[in-house]
């Protein structure tokens, strides 16, 4: 077994079509997202094998964690990569005043994506067979198409489109200050599309609980296949009380950094569909262990954002659910998710299947490399 040899870090912007506005932006929040900030991790062993990782981040959050990394990343040299629970735990401690959620973990999630990618390289499994799969391919819905920005018949015709491309499901935006506009727009969407078509809908935190319970005993005969994020992500008790209050099941986590996070969520049934994100929750260990008690606790799991990596876990939790095809990271990789039916096929090729584009590098702002001299 070749022992870890060298590591690179590289810190990427990279550029959106156009900017995209959800709730947040439309309450005055946060300003419309242009780009998205990622991290990379490179993993090579002493026997020639490569990992490849990532995090990301929107808005602000990357140079901390590319800071992190490097910090806590010569702990990586001579490790053996096959022990990840191990190797991770160091890292952990090399970083404990720092804590284990937020930036911290996001930079431990670039490096243990990246181990995970290794391991299931010198298995020559795909990440899903490593894990052990349940199928071969997941139900994918699509939600860049259906932001704030965008005028009702520019999400029509995107759904419609995407559809057309094989996608299985269509997420609308909503939780503008006036939820009259969220009402009309999503009948305008539901009428043009049909009556069969998965829709689900995505506030973004923006209503308090009595707003939530209103829009959610308003929309419950349009058969959505989830409300997403009512409330304030870190409101456990709101979600849950919500959650038992509608018919209309109730999706949440994707904001939660932490496995504490999101094991409460799930210990107070707040969500119908639990959406932890890999890179958020600090890498695909402590994901792990959020959808092992998901699953115990018969909850659904649709991980957020990032397909590249959430197709290979999603079909490997035993539930049936959904990735969402988001095509933001696309460029910093040669491959493309292959999508028909309504699903998304896991790839077959060892590890995640990823490789860095050659041209990622005109997004780079910054990199290093530990060892390997
Ligand atoms: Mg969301």
């Amino acid at each position: 077994m070749g022992a870890i040899g060298s590591v690179r870090f590289g810190r990427y912007a990279v550029p959106l079509d156009r900017p995209v506005s959800d709730a947040k932006v439309a309450t005055g929040r946060q300003r419309p997202l242009s780009q998205i900030d990622v991290l990379t991790c490179e993993i090579t062993t002493a026997d020639g094998l490569e990992g490849l990782g990532f995090s990301y981040t929107t808005r602000a959050g990357t140079p901390a964690q590319y800071a992190h990394a490097k910090e806590v990343g010569e702990n990586l040299l001579g490790e053996d990569p096959s022990d990840i629970g191990r190797v991770y735990e160091r890292l952990l401690w090399a970083g404990a005043s720092v804590g284990r959620s937020g930036v911290a973990a996001q930079a431990l999630a670039a490096i243990d994506v990246a181990l995970w990618d290794l391991k299931a390289k010198r298995a020559g499994l795909p990440l899903a067979k490593l894990l052990g799969s349940y199928r071969d391919s997941v139900r994918v819905y699509n939600t860049s198409g259906g932001y704030l920005q965008a005028p009702i018949e520019e999400v029509k015709e995107k759904a419609e489109r995407s559809l057309a491309g094989g996608i299985g499901g269509i997420k609308v935006k909503v939780g503008q200050p006036d939820m009259r506009e969220d009402l009309r727009r999503l009948a305008a969407v539901r009428e043009h599309l049909g009556e069969g078509v998965p829709l689900m809908v995505d506030a973004n935190q923006q209503w308090d609980r009595a707003s939530a319970l209103r829009f959610g005993r308003a929309v419950e005969e349009l058969g959505l296949v989830w409300i997403e994020e009512p409330l304030d992500a870190y409101d456990a008790e709101g979600h849950a009380q919500l959650a038992a209050a509608l018919d209309t099941p109730i999706a949440t986590g994707e904001m939660l950094s932490s496995v504490a996070g999101l094991v409460r969520m799930i210990d107070l049934r707040a969500a119908d569909f639990l959406q932890p994100d890999v890179p958020r929750v600090g890498g695909i260990t402590p994901y792990l262990k959020v959808a092992a008690l998901a699953d115990h606790a018969c909850l659904q799991v649709a991980p957020h954002f990032v397909m590249e990596i959430h197709v290979h876990l999603a079909a490997a939790y035993p539930r049936d659910s959904w990735v969402e095809h988001i095509e933001w990271l696309s460029p910093l990789f040669e491959e493309r998710p292959e999508i028909a039916d309504g699903r998304m096929l896991v790839p077959d090729r060892p590890g995640l299947g990823l490789t860095l584009a050659a041209h990622a590098r005109d997004w780079r702002l910054d990199g290093v490399l530990l060892g390997g001299g």
